[in-house]
């Protein structure tokens, strides 16, 4: 086994490891488990994600690669900034809340 990547969060972990079998590689979620037993040592332990057949590795890389490009771009969809008053305003919304400017496109 191979480690591919050290997760911020078992939710994360947890997204990627779906995503990666979905494509048809298998990993395992290591470090998580030890969170319930480990007791204040938890906050230390980040769940990491093993590419279970070596092979898979390069592809596996590339993938992660997407799924963190994707996932910044999703954050940066969220929001925009009001050219006038400098706001941030929610995606959702195409005049900004404090000075009523529309939205450039
Ligand atoms: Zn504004």
């Amino acid at each position: 086994m191979l480690k591919l990547y050290e997760a911020a969060d078992r939710i994360e972990a947890q997204m990627l490891k779906d995503f990666l079998l979905e494509q048809g590689i298998e990993t395992v979620l290591l470090g998580d488990y030890l969170s319930g037993a480990a007791g204040e040592l938890a906050a230390n332990i980040f769940p990491a994600l093993w590419v279970v057949n070596e092979e898979d590795l390069p592809h596996a890389k590339i993938l992660l690669q997407n799924f963190t490009n994707n996932r910044i771009q999703t954050v940066g969809e969220t929001a925009w900034v009001c050219p006038k008053c400098g706001e941030k305003v929610d995606a959702e919304f195409d005049l900004c809340w404090n000075c009523a400017t529309p939205r450039r496109r």
